[in-house]
């Protein structure tokens, strides 16, 4: 079987750009799972499902097919054939995933596809996946697992500039929102899976996290 290298960690700590840059060095692919939760999320909202109901999110949430594409260099996110990469960013889909990721019927469902495409990629190679629960639950026999985190002031700063200079401090307030339910959640919560190396990113730099991470592959 293939490399699977499981990338977990808070939000902005920099899970994206090294989870894409470990696999293009590598030659591998990507799945980003945040995507497939934001992918959910947004089509709750548009549905008007009340997302704070976790009854109403676990009736429904086997109705949208998501669809995930697996280059590390042009990331895909289609729901139902409509590309959602940029509508998953809103601050409305912000606000919202957490909650609807804390239902279980909703990790029930998206662990499958996950695995699904963890199996197919495997098959051809190898796979960077990055997310909250991947060294835990989606695929705790990962020869390779990494959990990074940051200072929030840094992971605000960077998260921020990465949506075109965005408020620091509302950037701030809103991921520490979602770590904190994220963390707390009884499915799945985020933290340092057994066997994680642990990579504090708040003054290094992209390349020198990239480079940590692959010295961890090729070790
Ligand atoms: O990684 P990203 O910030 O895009 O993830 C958005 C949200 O999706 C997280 O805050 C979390 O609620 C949820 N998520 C999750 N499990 C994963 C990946 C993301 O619950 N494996």
């Amino acid at each position: 079987a293939g490399l699977v290298v499981a990338v977990d960690g808070t939000s902005g700590s920099g899970k994206s750009s090294t989870s894409r840059g470990v696999a293009d060095r590598l030659g591998l692919r990507y799945l980003d799972t945040g995507a497939m939760f934001r992918a959910m999320t947004w089509w709750m909202l548009e549905r008007g499902v009340d997302v704070h109901d976790p009854a109403a999110v676990a009736a429904r949430c086997g109705e949208p097919e998501i669809v995930s594409g697996t280059d590390p260099l042009g990331p895909t996110i289609t729901v139902d054939g409509t590309d959602v990469e940029v509508a998953i960013r809103s601050d409305e889909v912000n606000a919202a995933v957490s909650p609807v990721s804390a239902v279980p019927e909703v990790r029930a469902r998206l662990l499958a596809l996950q695995r699904a495409v963890i199996a197919a990629e495997t098959d051809r190679g190898g796979i960077v996946v990055e997310g909250r629960d991947i060294g835990s639950v989606v695929a705790p026999d990962a020869p390779v697992k990494v959990y990074l985190s940051a200072d929030p002031a840094a992971r605000a700063a960077r998260r921020a500039a990465e949506q075109g200079g965005a408020d620091v401090a509302a950037t701030r307030a809103s991921l520490l929102a979602r770590d904190r339910i994220d963390s707390g959640r009884a499915a799945a919560p985020l933290v340092q899976a057994d066997g994680a190396v642990h990579i504090d990113t708040t003054s290094a730099t992209l390349e020198e996290v990239i480079g940590l991470v692959v010295s961890l592959v090729e070790s």
